[in-house]
């Protein structure tokens, strides 16, 4: 199963990414969480990317590619994977179909979570004061939505015009969306 999920920041990807990777037993890969594990490492990767993340920028494709190309080399990405963050430029979904053809499989699916965006920023916005991260300042969070917006929503339509899409209304309850997702994806829930 080789899944991608998609959606403005602070829709809750990571969240789902991980029940959905749960029950297919893949890897859910983050490059979000790579970043920021470069980061606290201190690693070059990390010196690199941390310039971009602060600022609400995109990290260059590039150095991203090259993560993500090592990442799903990995033996526990050998049967599948769930991503989650990536691809986000018309550069990246290149890069992806390359890496999958060069393997002999074929992506399965992309999972969009629909949300309000602006209800999503106000929820950023409380949650940075509340926690004082100093990195998730008002103008990084807008930022980001921008660039998403302007970079990565567009990617929606190239992967609906390869019937790929599921939607999936993100808003609500964490529980209520995995339901949503899991009778998108025709998962029976465990019990
Ligand atoms: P995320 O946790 O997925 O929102 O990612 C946090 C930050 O990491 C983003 O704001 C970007 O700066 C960087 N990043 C994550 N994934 C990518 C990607 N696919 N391409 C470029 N930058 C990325």
């Amino acid at each position: 199963m080789r899944l991608i999920i998609m959606g403005p920041p602070g829709a809750g990807k990571g969240t789902q990414a991980k029940f959905i990777a749960e029950h297919f037993k893949i890897p859910a890969i983050s490059t979000g969480d790579i970043f920021r594990a470069n980061v606290s490492q201190g690693t070059e990767l990390g010196l690199e990317a941390k310039r971009y993340m602060d600022a609400g920028d995109y990290v260059p494709d590039e150095v991203t590619n090259l993560m993500v190309r090592n990442r799903i080399d990995e033996p526990d990405a050998e049967n599948g994977f769930l991503l989650d963050g990536y691809p986000r430029t018309l550069a990246q979904v290149e890069e992806l179909d390359g890496m999958i053809r060069f393997t002999g499989h074929r992506l399965d699916a992309v999972m969009v979570l629909t949300v309000d965006q602006d209800e999503i920023v106000g929820r950023l916005l409380q949650r940075a004061q509340v926690e004082g991260r100093a990195d998730d300042t008002e103008d990084v969070i807008r930022r980001r939505q921008e660039v998403y917006l302007e970079q990565t929503q567009p990617l929606i339509a190239v992967y609906k015009d390869r019937d790929l899409v599921i939607e999936v209304d993100g808003m609500g309850e964490v529980a209520e969306v995995t339901q949503r997702i899991f009778e998108a994806l025709d998962i029976i829930p465990e019990s």
